[in-house]
């Protein structure tokens, strides 16, 4: 491994201050994916800018209901927490499908939407690809790609997002808090945080240079909606999706007609891709088997298989139409 320099942040501003004053820095978090990356030499840091310690842990409700989790939660802790739990069991599903139990227990709610693609050409120094290296091309492409991308990939990069965190936060219509240079603060969608590749696939999200995930913002669950995460894999644990679906699905308790649904695929894509064209053709209609399967068909007709991923547009039509099945039955039964 490269040396690198370390530095610990006691403050927001302090290691904005510190990342700015050492040029190619990046921040530390848990460093369950960061560190592998420096051992494999993909990630060459100058500085390790540590913010594992600034006080961003919490979990908190707010005035009306939303949830706010601080960027450094550990996965265990958020996926444990009695109002995760309760009002949000699709994050909390997400979260124990990712990983394994050890892992969850040191990476962070921020880290976790900031791991990288597992794409193995991007993880071997030796392979050519346009991600670690712009310009340089996409070994995937011709080469082993059973596990990229459907949706929305380019002529640059045809790799997925790993994290079922930023699904479930895609479904149900999370913010991303974010602290900058000088003490400036945003929020962003969480649907609109990652990127889709383009020309520049080495951009992940729409983070500027030096900001810092501070929390993720949860809205408060509509009352008698329900959600869940599901994800397939090519083993029960400790794997990346092939196809993931967080959904949420509220029924109008008169008409039994959907009032809302909101769908967000993993797996698939270079971010999390929400379903809009499954959502508009699912809202106000009728929850039945048909409907879901075709909502889920016009959201896919849109996919772009490779040579050898075909498997997974049906992989994801049938994740949907077993979500949607599921929470219909439950929703029924919810008073
Ligand atoms: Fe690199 Fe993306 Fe191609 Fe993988 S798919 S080799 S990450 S450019």
């Amino acid at each position: 491994m490269k040396p690198f320099g370390y530095v610990r942040a006691t403050t927001l501003q302090e290691a904005t201050e510190a990342h700015a004053a050492h040029p190619g820095s990046r921040y530390l978090g848990g460093g369950t994916n960061l560190v592998d990356l420096m051992k494999l030499g993909v990630e060459t840091p100058g500085t390790l800018v540590d913010i594992s310690r600034l006080p961003l842990h919490a979990i908190e409700e707010l005035p009306g209901g939303a949830l706010r989790i601080g960027a450094t939660a550990r996965n265990t802790d958020v996926a444990a927490h009695p109002l995760v739990r309760a009002r949000y069991p699709a994050l909390a599903q997400a979260l124990l499908a990712g990983a394994s139990a050890q892992l969850r227990n040191v990476a962070t709610t921020g880290g976790n939407l900031l791991q990288r693609t597992r794409c193995t050409y991007f993880q071997d120094v030796s392979k050519a690809c346009n991600k670690r290296e712009p310009g340089t091309g996409c070994a995937a492409r011709d080469g082993i790609h059973r596990d990229h991308a459907v949706l929305g990939h380019s002529a640059h990069c045809i790799a997925t997002h790993p994290s079922d965190l930023a699904v479930a936060l895609a479904a149900l219509d999370a913010g991303i808090e974010l602290y900058g240079a000088g003490g400036a603060t945003r929020t962003v969608a969480a649907t609109d945080f990652h990127r889709l590749p383009g020309d520049h696939p080495e951009q992940d999200t729409v983070l500027r240079g030096g900001e810092i995930v501070t929390a993720v913002l949860v809205p408060a669950a509509a009352p008698g909606s329900v959600s869940l995460y599901r994800k397939a894999r090519d083993r029960a644990s400790y794997a990346f999706a092939l196809a993931s679906i967080a959904a949420v699905l509220d029924l109008d308790g008169d008409t039994g007609r959907i009032r809302r649904v909101a769908l967000a695929f993993g797996g698939l894509a270079h971010r999390p891709w929400r379903a809009t064209t499954a959502e508009r053709a699912l809202t106000g209609a009728e929850p039945t088997a048909d409907a879901f399967r075709e909502a889920a068909e016009a959201e896919l007709a849109e996919a772009r298989p490779l040579r050898d991923n075909a498997h997974k547009v049906v992989l994801a039509r049938n994740l949907a139409c077993d979500a949607l099945g599921t929470l219909h039955a439950r929703a029924r039964r919810s008073p």
